[in-house]
């Protein structure tokens, strides 16, 4: 390549009904990134919006040959629309980053910098700005404690979608092509090295958020049953616990016979609980041997890569 090869940097957002104000987020993050000693391309991914979203971008890419404009047939959700936005992709090093102004591009120098002295991943983390307890505040908090006791894979707490890929990293990502996805738990999966980098979130710029309760919860719901097979566990052990209660019967009435309280047992009770509790215990138990063989499918059927290999860093002047 010749020596003043300059990097290839990806910018990937997605934008959902934000006609109102992608104008005047993407004048932010154009003039912060025109600062910078590196070839970006902005793809804006259209999710279906059905208000002027589509024209907006069409008037902010004309004349910029940098800006290119997905569109989506229909409203696949904020994850879908990232992944569309990363399979476009062509640079060395990748950047997700909202169209609402939320994510400050002030950073991105910050985060290629990162990259290039060789981290993978730059997972940025949204910090606590110390004000009120906003239901979204309460809801986020919740989820992040949820999902990391009942997944293997440990996600950070205010984890944005926010963050630089290098190509490495990129290809692994895209190589995992499961239909219910939540790309931070998929991310924390992959493994190379990462770094975080704490920012603080402005308020939106204009319009309202677009995760509805409705999309909230399908993200939590993706991220929990995705990475987790513990719910298929809770059969198994319910068994288990179930037969423990009817071996401590048992143990109980045998004392009772052993010591000559009989009178003590009601005529037919023992041979009614230990026949319950052992027959609801097998049923749990297998129950639960059901839940571990469709786990065990659910995790094949997702065709996840079985390992990833750490690639090449790009390098500068290369
Ligand atoms: N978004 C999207 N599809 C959706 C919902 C949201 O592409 O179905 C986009 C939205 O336009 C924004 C980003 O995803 O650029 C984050 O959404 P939002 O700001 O509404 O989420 P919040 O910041 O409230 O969590
Ligand atoms: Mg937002």
């Amino acid at each position: 390549m010749s020596p003043n090869h300059k990097l290839k940097v990806d910018l990937v957002i997605p934008v959902y009904n934000e006609a109102v104000i992608v104008g005047q987020t993407h004048a932010h993050v154009r003039d912060v990134v025109d600062s910078l000693p590196y070839d970006f391309q902005f793809i804006y991914v259209d999710d279906g919006s059905s208000d002027g979203t589509v024209a907006a971008l069409r008037k902010i890419a004309e004349g910029d040959p940098r800006i290119s404009v997905l569109q989506l047939s229909r409203n696949f959700g904020h994850q879908a629309a990232l992944t569309a936005g990363l399979d476009a992709a062509l640079g060395e090093i990748v950047i997700t980053m909202d169209g609402d102004g939320q994510h400050p591009p002030e950073l991105i120098l910050q985060m290629i910098d990162l990259i290039r002295n060789g981290y993978d991943i730059v997972q940025t983390q949204r910090m606590d700005d110390g004000g009120s307890i906003s239901f979204k505040k309460w809801s986020s908090n919740l989820f992040y404690r949820l999902i990391n006791v009942v997944s293997g894979t440990q996600v950070l707490r205010g984890a944005a979608d926010f963050r630089a890929l290098s190509r490495a990293a990129l290809d692994g990502l895209r190589s995992m092509r499961e239909y219910h996805r939540f790309l931070r738990g998929m991310i924390s999966w992959m493994g190379y090295s990462s770094v975080i980098l704490p920012y603080q979130e402005p308020a939106r710029v204009g319009g309202e958020s677009k995760y509805s309760l409705g999309k909230m919860f399908r993200l939590a719901s993706d991220a929990v049953f995705s990475f987790s097979l513990a719910p298929l566990y809770i059969g198994l052990s319910t068994g288990l616990g179930f037969l423990v209660l009817a071996a401590a019967q048992m143990i109980y009435v045998a004392a009772l016979w052993l010591t000559g309280q009989t009178e003590r047992i009601v005529a037919g009770w023992s041979s009614l609980m230990a026949i319950m509790l052992i027959a609801s215990g097998i049923i749990m138990i297998l129950l639960g041997f059901i839940g571990v063989y469709v786990g065990y499918i659910f995790q094949e059927v997702k065709r996840r890569p079985i390992y990833l290999i750490k690639g090449a860093k790009p390098k500068d002047g290369e």
